[in-house]
């Protein structure tokens, strides 16, 4: 018998996730996550996924509650875990009760695991205390879904008019309009304060303050749409205090982000630590050499070289990891001095416990010939390379004197096409920029563009390179370059972006 884990995954940032949570994906075989989850928080995991969704959309198949109890039910007993993932926390308007009792009706066993709920999440994210000592001495969540215009509505608006504290309303933004004036009609000051958080926690989070007189008509002039959480009450006047998330330096930013897929997951969430979205647009793909047998001629004569030099973080990853797997280990490069290119290859080597003997102050390839030339005269050295890359390592390297062997560990290609939902988000003009953090980078994107792709750059989406040898590659296909990082590394293209603003 398996179990199921039911676990909150919070309102949207992915950082919103408890440890506990994370455990329970990182052990599951099987995980059903729901519309409202960010699916960033997959990557925790290794297990099958799927995603749920209330209503049919691009984004997942419609699965009635029934059907998903049964799921779950019967994956369990078939010995699997199981996480069932629901945005925010499980019971807190989500029906992770009654997937619950579906589980204790079935015999199965399970675990729930608490998240951030909406209300708190849009609370603290908008800067707003909703029990602030001064304005607030309780809170009530509360289900907006209700028609109040229906006399057997459940809610008691004669008792939320008069509470005490701060009211928050789930899913009920189509209803704003008839619950201020059911709130209003109950007795409830129409100057009362009112904030409706859209998409709240998330990059792209939008807040609307008003009072109960207005706030319906200026959420719908800004165009708010689910989800939204609306908070009713005095604590939104001292908002302004405290508010840092919507102040942070690329906040609202739409940033297409081009690594290949499997290793863009830092430059993603170094984005949403900025305050902007990525949107993953993978250029390129890594994958390994057709056959290792060049590789592991090498591996059994490292000891051999005087220099090993890693242009990149695949590089060390391509030969380190293939001498593990052919029953070596680092030992066998104790000979030789290593060399990297920048900080970010320099982190791979640290993660098998090696230290770069020589990184370069600029990271680029002349500058890394330029402090290996003293070392180089008479000496072996062995570059770990991708199947295409620049040439003036090789060039200035031998011309210093050094005998050099080019070692392919790992094949460096472009995609053939760009996912659709996001490519659909570019033609749209929903970025604002697209990183492109190397030469061949930059040559896939400018073939990969559709026309209406391509009307969106300069117009709407502007583009930022890593370095100068990656804007004269854009620039030699057409493309025009509105940023360019100092430091040569997914950070130093952030920072490019804010300089830009
Ligand atoms: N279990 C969830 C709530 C599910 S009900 C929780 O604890 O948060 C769905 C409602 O939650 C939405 O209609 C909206 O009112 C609110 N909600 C969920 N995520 C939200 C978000 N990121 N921003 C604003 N409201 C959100």
């Amino acid at each position: 018998m398996g179990k199921v884990y039911l676990v909150g995954g919070g309102p949207g940032d992915p950082g919103l996730l408890t440890l506990k949570g994370a455990e329970c994906l990182r052990r599951a075989d099987l995980i059903l996550y729901d519309g409202l989850v960010n699916p960033m928080l997959l990557r925790h995991g290794h297990a099958a996924v799927e995603r749920t969704c209330r209503a049919e959309g691009p984004l997942g198949r419609h699965i009635p509650q029934e059907e998903i109890n049964r799921r779950l039910v019967e994956a369990a007993q078939a010995g699997k875990t199981v996480v069932r993932l629901k945005g925010g926390d499980p019971f807190i308007f989500g029906r992770g009760s009654e997937e619950a009792a579906a589980l204790a009706a079935a015999g199965i066993p399970f675990e729930v695991v608490p998240g951030i709920t909406a209300a708190t999440g849009a609370a603290v994210y908008t800067g707003i205390s909703l029990t602030h000592r001064d304005h607030a001495s309780a809170v009530a969540f509360i289900t907006g879904h209700e028609d109040p215009n229906k006399p057997e509505t459940a809610l008691d608006y004669n008792s939320l008019a008069h509470f005490p504290g701060t009211l928050v309303f789930y899913m009920g933004l189509h209803r704003l309009e008839a619950i201020s004036s059911a709130l209003i009609a109950a007795g409830k000051p129409s100057h009362t304060p009112v904030c409706v958080v859209c998409r709240a926690t998330q990059p792209l989070q939008r807040t609307v303050t008003g009072t109960l007189d207005d706030i319906a008509k200026l959420a719908a002039n800004a165009g708010l749409h689910p989800p939204s959480l609306v908070i009713v009450g005095d604590c939104v006047t001292v908002r302004e205090q405290a508010r840092w998330f919507e102040d942070r330096p690329l906040f609202g930013q739409v940033i297409g982000i081009t690594r290949p897929e499997d290793q863009a997951d830092d430059a993603a969430l170094k984005a949403y630590e900025l305050g902007a979205l990525p949107v993953m647009l993978p250029m390129i793909e890594i994958a390994p050499p057709d056959n290792w047998s060049a590789v592991d001629a090498v591996l059994s004569r490292l000891n051999e070289f005087d220099w090993i030099v890693f242009t990149s973080a695949n590089g060390v990853r391509g030969l380190l990891n293939r001498l593990w797997q052919s029953g070596g280990d680092v030992r066998s490069l104790a000979n030789a001095k290593l060399a990297c290119i920048g900080p970010a290859t320099a982190a791979v080597l640290e993660e098998f416990s090696l230290r770069a003997d020589l990184v370069p102050s600029e990271y680029r390839a002349e500058a890394l010939a330029a402090a290996l030339k003293p070392h180089a005269s008479g000496k072996r050295v062995l570059w770990a390379r991708a199947s295409r890359g620049r040439d003036v390592l090789p060039t200035e390297l031998i011309a210093a004197g050094a005998s050099l062997e080019q070692l392919v560990v790992y094949q460096n290609r472009d995609v053939t096409e760009l996912p659709r939902p996001e490519l659909d988000r570019l033609e749209r003009g929903e970025l604002d920029w697209i990183g492109l953090s190397s030469p061949s980078i930059a040559r896939s994107l400018a073939r990969l563009l559709t026309s209406a792709a391509r009307a969106q750059l300069g117009v709407r989406t502007k583009l930022a390179c890593i370095s100068p040898v990656t804007t004269e590659a854009a620039q030699s296909v057409g493309l025009t370059i509105a940023a360019e990082a100092t430091e040569y590394t997914w950070d130093g293209l952030f920072q490019a972006m804010i300089a830009a603003r």
